[in-house]
């Protein structure tokens, strides 16, 4: 097969949710698995719904995840392109002008609902005389233009669907061109999808009534065979079964990582999720694309549970290695000698990345030491072995003290945490100890903020 080339097309009127996120990803990742080409393209043919900053931020919400464009083109500097595949429609009298206002239209569907009809268009503006056209156009009137669709049964064998087809009679002639001027976003999808030689167009099932248009409009403006293979994914809901919406501002890509959501977690949970695959954490985006396949899609709804997202996220964390951090670290100020078993340490017990701060506070910044248990306390500082300290050192001072105080488990361990660290709960003592270290440890076993 030739290599393949896929492109993502949103449409910059708001920031992308993860539902978009998803369809970026598989078509990144199917890009990256055979080594094709990703474009990026703006559907910003609403010039009055699309801004410049929509597509910016979109453009850094996909960076985040690591999709990087192979290139990027916008569909409001290409309506030259348009506008000669709606002159070749005309020629090939495939593209009709009607006149017809909403209101019309609407009377028209209700009739034929009360008669049992389906309420498709009648093709009334098909039947105009010149004469009749001059006069509407005398009286103020602009048309808009539909397809005139082939009343044919259209199949694809959709590359996640399998075997699909839709009887073209049973549907109106779409409108392409407004009675402005302005697309709809049919027509300028396929001229581009032609022109930039897209291979496979993978989009969500929400387009499938779409495809058979689509395919007429390949097969008049390119020849017969001419259309890209389709597949279509089944679309994220949320837990209560509805639709993802961009106005469902809280699962914003941004709005994840503004939470602190791990970017390899987004990408595995929407790419992962609705499918034969488990859901589970990877150490890279090239761990995802090997195993991509359209064929592990699942034909239900699937559904997101921010809860599960959190609980990848963490899990996502806690297998990183120092090096996949190292940056991230150093970043936070986090670096020098005890930089990769401080990770070590710590990386088990964070929700986000964020928390890694609070941590190093406690090994290398103040902390008041929380008294529990004065008599435990007074001995382990009498018992604290002499430097150097490794993950060893832990269990030899705890039994040195264990003979010298009647206390074990949580009664023995539990002042020493709260002394040492001044919280609760946290990553093994024995790997603390070494990091924070003699001088600190005493102080803050006799009581003293260190
Ligand atoms: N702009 C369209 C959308 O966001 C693109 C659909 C397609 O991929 O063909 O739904």
């Amino acid at each position: 097969m030739p290599l393949p080339v896929v492109r993502f097309a949103p449409s910059p009127t708001g920031r992308i949710h993860i539902g978009n996120a998803r369809t970026a990803l598989m078509n990144f990742l199917f890009a990256q698995k055979f080594h094709g080409r990703f474009i990026l393209r703006f559907d910003d043919t609403d010039v009055a719904r699309s801004t410049e900053e929509y597509a910016a931020g979109i453009e850094s919400d996909l960076a985040w995840l690591g999709v990087v464009p192979d290139a990027s083109v916008r569909q409001s500097q290409r309506f030259g392109l348009y506008d000669a595949a709606a002159e070749k429609l005309r020629a090939l009298g495939r593209l009709y002008p009607a006149y017809e206002t909403e209101e019309e239209l609407e009377r028209r569907r209700r009739r034929q609902q009360a008669r049992g009809l389906p309420p498709i268009y009648d093709r009334d503006a098909l039947r105009l005389t010149a004469a009749e056209r001059a006069r509407l156009e005398a009286e103020g009137r602009r048309p808009h233009w539909r397809l005139k669709l082939d009343p044919v049964v259209v199949r694809w064998n959709d590359l996640v669907r399998g075997e699909s087809h839709i009887d073209c009679a049973s549907l109106s002639d779409p409108v392409l061109v407004r009675e402005d001027g302005t697309y709809l976003y049919t027509l300028p999808s396929v001229v581009d999808d032609i022109d930039l030689k897209v291979t496979h167009v993978i989009r969500g099932e929400d387009h499938v009534t779409n495809t058979a248009v689509q395919i007429q409009l390949f097969e008049a403006l390119a020849g017969h065979g001419s259309a890209s293979l389709f597949g279509h994914h089944n679309l994220l809901a949320s837990a209560s079964g509805e639709g993802l919406s961009k106005r469902s501002g809280t699962l914003s890509i941004a709005a994840l990582r503004e939470e602190g959501i791990e970017p390899l977690a987004v990408a595995a949970y929407a790419v992962l999720t609705g499918t034969s695959d488990s859901v589970r954490p990877v150490r890279a985006l090239d761990e995802l694309a090997a195993e991509f396949d359209l064929q592990h899609i699942s034909r239900t709804q699937a559904r997101f549970d921010p809860a599960e997202l959190r609980s990848l996220s963490a899990r996502t964390l806690h297998q990183m290695s120092f090096e996949d951090v190292r940056e991230r670290l150093a970043a936070a100020g986090i670096a020098g000698a005890k930089a990769e078993n401080f990770w070590l340490a710590v990386r088990g017990n964070l929700a986000t990345f964020g928390e890694v701060a609070e941590w190093w506070q406690v090994i290398v910044g103040e902390i008041a030491p929380r008294v529990e248990d004065a008599e435990v306390l007074a001995a382990a500082r009498d018992t604290l072995p002499k430097e150097p300290w490794d993950e060893a050192t832990f269990a030899r001072w705890t039994a040195l003290l264990r003979a010298r105080v009647d206390r074990k488990g949580k009664a023995l361990f539990h002042p020493l945490r709260l002394a040492l660290t001044g919280c609760e709960q946290g990553p093994e003592l024995a790997a603390l100890l070494p990091l924070i270290g003699r001088t600190k440890a005493e102080a803050r076993l006799s009581g003293h903020a260190a």
